[in-house]
């Protein structure tokens, strides 16, 4: 749709702004809902902390591109291009890997990176792009994978330093604009708790879940994070599969059919999210739209 054709300028749009660390995480995790905001009128960015230096590839996906970063960036711009996704900006830092790899010790890896410095940069493009709502991951990034963490520490603390400069010295808010909601989002625990269950009956141990076999799934059920807003994609659940299958270097197609996809189809088109800001008061009903009371 043109301009001409859509007469909403982007003052009066609500703005969608997701801050995560690796491409495919934009999809695999809350694919879903960022397709449903961006096709119902939402500016929907993206800000991704690094090109997925360290994800493993078969060599067919190296074809035509100079490193793994090059295929993984090619790969999260077609699945924006499917999600529907305003604008994508990377903060050009390395994959650290998971927790132990060598990667970590990388002076360019996101985990050596200053929380500040990082912050810093999250806090520029709050400021650029005002977004009513923030999205990023959840206290133990998902599966604990350092970036993830770090990401979710670093907009945490861009979205502290937006609302402290926006309190004058007698501590009453000017009309400086910071986001009004911050969401984390979480992976359903009945979903991990079932595919627990089932790695143990099929006698593989759920301690090495994953292609690199360093995802713990049993330490990820021991943690659970209260909900406060359930999105229901349904409607976008295509999109969702065709961005999935753009990270095909990631097993993109195998998520979208095969065991995950049978998961997805019982637990539903749902993602789940945990309030941070404003903070949920006893008695709050449940969330079914990120932008309730915008
Ligand atoms: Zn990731």
């Amino acid at each position: 749709m043109s301009e001409i054709d859509n007469p909403v300028t982007k003052s009066t749009r609500h703005v969608l702004l997701s801050v995560l660390a690796h491409p495919d995480d934009e999809t695999f995790g809350m694919g879903g809902t960022l397709a449903k905001y961006a096709h119902e009128g939402v500016d929907v960015y993206l800000i991704c902390a690094t090109r997925g230096e360290v994800g493993e590839m078969e060599p067919q996906y190296m074809e035509g591109f100079n490193d793994p970063a090059a295929r993984r960036e090619y790969e999260l711009r077609c699945a924006a291009k499917k999600l529907g996704l305003k604008d994508v900006f990377f903060l050009d830092y390395k994959d650290s890997g998971m927790a132990g790899s060598v990667h970590n010790q990388d002076p360019e890896s996101l985990v050596a990176a200053p929380l500040e410095n990082v912050a810093e940069k999250v806090k520029s493009y709050i400021d650029r792009l005002q977004p009513d709502v923030i999205l990023t991951f959840d206290p133990i990034g998902g599966y604990r994978h350092p970036d993830h963490i770090k990401i979710h520490d670093a907009t945490v603390l861009a979205f502290q330093n937006c609302l402290a400069e926006g309190k004058n010295g007698s501590g009453i808010q000017t009309e400086k604009t910071c986001p009004k909601k911050l969401y984390f989002h979480t992976i359903p625990k009945g979903f991990i708790k079932f595919s627990v269950g089932l790695l143990k009956l099929i006698g593989r141990d759920p301690k090495k879940f994953g292609k690199n076999q360093d995802i713990d799934l049993q330490s990820i059920i021991e943690v659970d994070f209260p909900i406060h807003a359930v999105v229901n994609y349904s409607k976008y659940s295509s999109l969702r599969n065709e961005a999935s299958a753009c990270h095909a270097s990631q097993g993109g197609t195998a998520t979208s059919g095969g065991i995950m996809g049978w998961l997805r189809r019982i637990f539903g088109a749902k993602d789940l999210f945990m309030r941070a800001f404003p903070e949920p008061k006893n008695g709050d009903m449940r969330e079914n739209d990120l932008f309730a009371g915008i």
